[in-house]
């Protein structure tokens, strides 16, 4: 609107400026044209009134009146012919004699009208005639003015102007540059032109009445079309150009504000994209600059602690969220993320709510990189991890207590069996006691009481050994790793089934290196592979008795003490193998399903693996590795 306004102004400029151009140039034309005008009247009444004085004695002889007649020709008067006529309208002098025309080239004698000297002898004034052409080519009127002495007319002075003379001798050079000045007839017959140049005139002429001489005739005066002022087309151009300079700057603007438009779009876009993203995150995100003070947070940052952006953002340690009983251990880590050296695998950390609650969160600090990559801060996300550590917690108590459980089963389980083995070493202590004690009362010598005391004696040891296995396994968290010579574990803990064996009738096949040393608890690892032997017995129960065969094989490969236990049972079903390990699962009637969960925790915390596959003669292998001591370390055997 404000561009068509412009350009609207500027037109119009243009225009009010080529109208007063053309006001001017014809207020111009019209003073110069009746200045013309004045200047050909007053050469008329000038000559009228020379013709008018004229002395008698000038009449009288040819010689006196051409005198007379070159002194007015020569005023620049336009006359070019003088008559003297006497009262009756005689000729008696005329100047020149005939008249010649340039162009025909023929000569004219000298005719007045008679119509106007006699009006001009009647009226004794000056009285003009009407023009008439002069040859072809040029047109010519007479005055007539009378001669009078003492009141009576004595003769008419005639004096002949030819237009073209008049308009060559009274248009000044400056006007005729500028017009093309001509004399028209009452018929609108061009009599007579002075022109520079006949084409190239504009139709805006002008003209004035040219009376009382001629009858009828007029000036009309052409202005030429004259170059506008240098100024005047400097100004249009300048303007011109300044209204191009305008539009073309106009179209730029519009071009910048457009793209401008454009990308503000796509930022906001972006923006509103971003914004969202950040909304619907769980995980806080927290910016802090170099000197470790906020520049930022996400919202789910400030659910996480209670405090809202504007208050966090500019704070600097100790950060309001810093939990009371943790300062120290949080500045530290502060610190160390300043510092470039916080744990890249991220670490944790207490933070509190602004209710005062407590809670757990994990921390990723990363470096944060600007437009121009200049490290120019820290970003850290923050996961709450609260509920998470508290379910584990609940787990490992769980764990524990399911520990706790089994422990009490297995060792329930186990004190039947131990109250079993006990009977054996109790009646054994109990008859070598009472054989001694008859061998003593029959003064036998001491020499054959002996060896039945000490059998006595081995017994009772055996008997406190099982008491004190039962002790420890019924104190958790009691353990105590030590060098543990495996070999002997396996053989205590088959002596613990002596009995079974026994009673089974099952042939045991032993292979044990002595150098099977590895670190770990005794008691536990015992009951670990005490239940993996009473397994494999229980295994062989529907065996044929011929063929009820326990191997345990324990060798020493490649850092590892490797021990197998086979057995000729009835061996594991593919649909239960992959249950076995699981706590409570059993196939047995009276079973607990607890000895393997227990085998393989216990082994696994001696950094061993516990494996099984089937025996290829009927049967299951059960493996257990477990690394070694290195040999240095191992104490002597005794
Ligand atoms: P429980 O002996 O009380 O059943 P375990 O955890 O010791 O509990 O054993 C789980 C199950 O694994 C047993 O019920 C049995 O079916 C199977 N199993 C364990 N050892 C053997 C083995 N040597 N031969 C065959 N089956 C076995």
């Amino acid at each position: 609107m404000a561009f068509i306004l412009f350009i609207g102004g500027v037109a119009l400029l243009l225009w009010m400026s080529d109208r007063a151009d053309k006001e001017e140039r014809r207020a111009t034309l019209i003073s110069d044209i009746l200045w013309l005008e004045q200047n050909l009247r007053f050469h008329l009444t000038r000559n009228e009134e020379l013709l008018g004085r004229i002395d008698l004695a000038q009449t009288a002889d040819a010689k006196t009146f051409e005198s007379f007649a070159r002194t007015l020709f020569g005023f620049e008067s336009g006359l070019r012919q003088l008559i003297w006529l006497d009262a009756e309208g005689q000729a008696r002098r005329a100047h020149p004699a005939t008249m010649d025309s340039a162009v025909a080239g023929e000569t004219t004698e000298v005719s007045p009208s008679r119509q106007s000297f006699r009006l001009a002898r009647s009226l004794g004034k000056p009285v003009y005639s009407s023009a008439y052409p002069f040859f072809t080519d040029d047109w010519q009127f007479e005055v007539h003015v009378p001669v009078s002495r003492e009141g009576r007319v004595v003769g008419v002075m005639v004096g002949v102007y030819r237009i073209r003379e008049i308009l060559g001798d009274s248009v000044p050079w400056w006007l005729a540059e500028r017009y093309r000045i001509s004399i028209v007839g009452n018929s609108g017959k061009v009599l007579g032109t002075r022109s520079k140049i006949e084409s190239a005139v504009t139709d805006e002429g002008y003209q004035v009445a040219f009376d009382p001489p001629g009858w009828g005739l007029t000036i009309h005066a052409v202005p030429y079309h004259a170059p506008r002022p240098l100024a005047s087309v400097l100004l249009s151009a300048s303007l011109v150009i300044l209204a191009l300079i305008v539009l073309w700057s106009l179209w730029i603007l519009r071009r910048h504000v457009l793209r401008r438009q454009a990308v503000e779009e796509q930022l906001q876009r972006e923006y509103a994209f971003r914004k969202a993203m950040e909304d619907s995150l769980d995980t806080g995100m927290r910016a802090r600059n170099l000197d470790g003070e906020i520049i930022y947070v996400n919202p789910a940052f400030c659910r996480m602690v209670g405090w809202s952006a504007a208050e966090l953002i500019g704070r600097r340690p100790p950060m309001p969220y810093w939990a009371d009983d943790y300062l120290d251990e949080t500045r530290a880590m502060h610190d160390r993320v300043l510092a470039g050296q916080g744990p890249e695998e991220g670490f944790e950390l207490k933070l509190k709510r602004r209710s005062g609650e407590v809670i757990d969160v994990l921390i990723h600090e990363a470096p944060l990189i600007d437009a121009q990559g200049r490290h120019s801060g820290w970003m850290g996300s923050m996961v709450d991890i609260t509920e998470r550590k508290h379910a584990d917690e609940q787990a490992r108590q769980q764990q524990d207590r399911l520990q706790s459980t089994a422990r009490l089963v297995a060792m329930g389980e186990m004190a039947s069996s131990i109250a079993h083995e006990l009977n054996q070493p109790l009646a054994a202590i109990s008859s070598y006691c009472t054989g001694a004690a008859n061998l003593l009362r029959n003064q036998v010598p001491t020499d054959e009481v002996l060896p039945a005391l000490d059998k006595a004696v081995e017994q009772a040891r055996r008997a406190g050994q099982v008491i004190r296995r039962i002790y420890s396994l019924a104190r958790p968290g009691e353990s105590r790793f030590e060098v543990v010579d495996l070999a002997e574990r396996v053989e205590a803990a088959l002596s613990l089934m002596d009995g079974e064996i026994r009673q089974k009738g099952i042939h045991v096949l032993l292979a044990l290196s002595p150098a099977a040393t590895v670190e770990g608890d005794p008691v536990l690892l015992e009951q670990a592979l005490f239940n993996l032997l009473r397994n494999a017995i229980e295994s062989m129960r529907d065996t044929a008795p011929e063929q009820r065969q326990l191997a345990v094989a324990l060798t020493c490969a490649e850092g590892y003490a490797r021990l197998a236990i086979v057995d000729r049972g009835y061996g594991i079903a593919p649909d239960v193998a992959g249950q076995l390990f699981d706590p409570l699962f059993t196939t047995k009637p009276e079973g607990m399903g607890m000895g393997l969960a227990i085998c393989r925790s216990v082994v696994e915390n001696h950094r061993g693996r516990l494996s099984f596959e089937a025996n290829p003669q009927g049967g299951t292998v059960f493996h257990v590795l477990l690394p070694l001591v290195p040999q240095w370390v191992a104490p002597p055997r005794t």
